[in-house]
């Protein structure tokens, strides 16, 4: 292995340079199998093609036969880049500037990916022969997308193979800052609820022959935004719900239209199942005054990896690393490590989060190289070899 495969930057700038928009691999997941293959890991090239989703490639990497197998979870396909004449450089041909790393997925996350991958192989030449349990590698094509032909079919393909994972970090970028921010320990459930109320169209200088389909939706709406879902719970903070648009199509202004619509989008905690969210809301719209139908599509229950070895061992790699201890949070969207829970203890760790998703991109130089350093601890501490 010559010296720019051992640098983060070198390998995180590689990958940048495939255009991995979700659901394209553009190459991006080759760069894993030219990376791991040497190194011993077996590489299991899967493309899922659930008519639900686009099809999609996924890669599933180990090194070893025996426990326990340590898996480092994340994605590299990207977000569109948007009008490409709002950044300052291309977005897939990554560049330095003032100590940072320009370039599409720079924060979201294939610098992580890359340091997953230079950490592995600066502890598997420490550890040498010795090395007894396994490394994996469960890298998706399908995080930014819907999902379906991603890590939960990775998971799947898994267990029909009696194959285990016996604890996970997902590359996420979790801290708003700096290196030690944050560790993530659980997410908030996400989901998506529709309110379709009808009324009787008339013209509004007689509602008595009519029906105002928008007063009902107003006070239906009022029913679910007056009181707070929950107070929180020890891991979490309150539950949310936010009406995200009401709709009822009417360009007149002497007009009551036939009927509105709503959206509501809830972040719920450990407090509530999506099951258990919806009675809520049912309770309190019936309550109301009823008179709508409603459609809901849940993206995430909420999840929670108690704080215990996994956590321990994250944040003491990042004290080592930083000199700071991070905090342990549940905060933000959801990620495929709501897939993950029901496998095995998962904690997401990785960059600052600034700017993914953002025009101009990009992580700092020393985050990259101080990452790489962190995940080697991770590898270190969790297999005992540590000091
Ligand atoms: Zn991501």
């Amino acid at each position: 292995m010559n010296s720019s495969e051992r640098d983060p930057l070198a390998v995180s700038e590689t990958l940048i340079r495939h255009p991995s928009v979700t659901p394209a691999d553009a190459g991006a997941l080759d760069v894993l199998i030219h990376y791991l293959r040497p190194l011993g890991f077996d590489c299991h090239d899967l493309t899922f093609e659930d008519p639900a989703g686009e099809p999609t490639r996924n890669l599933y990497a180990r090194f070893g036969t025996e426990g326990p197998n340590f898996c480092w979870a994340g994605h590299t396909d990207v977000v569109p880049p948007g009008d490409l004449a709002d950044w300052a450089s291309d977005p897939y041909q990554p560049e330095v500037r003032d100590g940072r790393l320009y370039g599409r997925g720079a924060a979201d996350m294939k610098c992580a990916v890359a340091c997953m991958m230079t950490a592995t192989a600066e502890f598997l030449s420490a550890a040498g022969e010795d090395f007894k349990g396994s490394i994996s590698f469960l890298i998706t094509g399908d995080e930014e997308g819907d999902a379906t032909n991603g890590t939960k079919k990775v998971l799947d393909w898994l267990i029909d193979r009696g194959e285990t994972i016996d604890a996970c970090v997902v590359g996420e970028p979790t801290n708003p800052d700096t290196l030690s921010d944050m560790v993530k320990i659980g997410r908030r459930g996400s989901m998506n609820v529709w309110l379709d109320v009808e009324g009787i169209q008339g013209h509004s200088a007689y509602p008595h022959l009519a029906d105002n389909p928008i007063h009902k939706m107003l006070t239906l709406l009022n029913s679910l935004t007056a009181v707070p879902l929950d107070e929180g719970s020890d891991h979490f903070q309150p539950s949310t719900l936010q009406v995200t648009t009401v709709d009822v199509d009417n360009a007149a202004t002497n007009v009551i239209p036939a009927r509105a619509t709503a959206r509501v989008n809830i972040r719920f905690n450990d407090l509530h199942s999506s099951d258990s969210v919806i009675t809520l809301l049912k309770g309190r719209l019936d309550q109301a005054g009823g008179g709508y139908e409603m459609r809901y599509k849940v993206s995430g229950e909420s999840f929670l990896t108690p704080p215990g070895a996994l956590s321990k061992t994250v944040v003491t790699a990042i004290e080592d690393v930083t000199g700071k201890k991070p905090e342990l949070s549940t905060t933000g969207g959801t990620s495929d490590a709501r897939f993950i829970k029901d496998h095995c203890p998962v904690v997401e760790y990785g960059l600052i989060n600034q700017t993914a998703h953002k025009v101009n991109e990009n992580a700092r130089v020393d985050d990259i190289r101080a990452l790489s350093k962190i995940y080697t601890r991770i590898l270190e501490d969790y297999f005992g070899s540590s000091r």
